[in-house]
């Protein structure tokens, strides 16, 4: 199982860190220890003094493919839901300015949140999905998937013609604006439309 990332995928996230809008889907990787596991509790990472939150929808990869079309990538996923992100905010600065991967930022044990999993509406383009993050019960991330730079098929596309996609693999489809830090004793929660899918205490 792997999971993909896009970075910058909302040009209003883009620019409150500073970032260029990116010409083709800017792409990075978790390993598959970095997926929090059910009824497991979440600690904050002690390498990092700034951890952030990054609320995401998430896919789950149906069938197996490689240089898949456009056209064709709405049969390659059957499961959204939504996600955290997390990112060592502090470390990833770091890394940045030297020009180094992401991945001590990005990719450590349990980085990657997901909620429970529903199936993908069929008219997913057409009715763009709200989705936001509450922490301490206060609305602090909102997004909208009509927002998105890439759309859900074209990441599809551009990750396979790299990588092939297999069943399970999970793609992180971006964060809007709002990220923001966390702390312990925080309380997250996420949110599909209206219906909260995670909730989740840092330890
Ligand atoms: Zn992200």
């Amino acid at each position: 199982m792997k999971i993909f990332c896009v970075g910058r995928n909302y040009v209003d996230h883009a620019k409150e860190l500073g970032n260029e809008v990116p010409a083709e889907p800017v792409i990075f990787m978790k390993p598959k220890s970095a997926l929090l596991q059910p009824h497991t509790p979440f600690y904050y990472p002690e390498f990092s003094n700034e951890l952030h939150y990054e609320i995401e929808l998430v896919l789950r990869i149906c069938k197996n493919g490689k240089y898949i079309s456009e056209r064709q990538a709405n049969k390659y996923y059957n499961g959204i839901t939504v996600g955290i992100d997390f990112t060592a905010r502090d470390i990833q600065n770091e890394l940045k300015k030297k020009g180094l991967p992401w991945e001590k930022a990005k990719s450590w044990d349990n980085s990657a949140v997901v909620g429970t999993w529903k199936e993908v509406p069929v008219d997913i383009y057409k009715k763009p999905i709200n989705f936001s993050l509450k922490n301490n019960s206060e609305v602090v991330q909102t997004g909208i998937s009509s927002d998105m730079m890439f759309g859900f098929d074209e990441i599809i596309a551009h990750i396979s013609n790299y990588f092939s996609l297999n069943i399970g693999d999970l793609i992180f489809t971006g964060t809007p604006a709002g990220v923001g830090e966390c702390v312990v004793g925080d309380v997250l929660e996420g949110f599909y439309e209206e219906e909260r899918l995670f909730e989740l205490e840092i330890k």
